[in-house]
């Protein structure tokens, strides 16, 4: 639903979803003195800001290696699955 509106004098120049999106084209306009044609190449970019994480999913978002055999290990495990170093006295 298009709720918001950009209007100067009688003239409805375009419709909006939000207000932030209302002021943005109105700001254009004024800056291009109300030249309606300043709208005709407005770029509309989709950003998903709403994506959501699977919580069924582990996100490994740190690799580290093992301090004592080197071998790629998951950040704040608390022993090395290769070597079985205890890794909390290296953190
Ligand atoms: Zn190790």
């Amino acid at each position: 639903m298009k709720l918001f509106y950009v209007k100067k004098g009688d003239t409805i120049y375009d419709y909006y979803e939000t207000i932030p999106e209302a002021y943005f084209y109105k700001k254009k306009l004024m800056d291009n003195q109300w030249d309606i044609n300043c709208l005709i190449d407005k770029v509309i970019e989709v950003i998903e800001i709403n994506k959501k994480l699977d919580v069924n999913t582990i996100y490994e978002v740190d690799i580290k290696y093992c301090p004592h055999c080197r071998h790629r290990i998951k950040k704040n495990i608390e022993e090395c699955p290769h070597c079985g170093i205890k890794l909390k006295d290296y953190y």
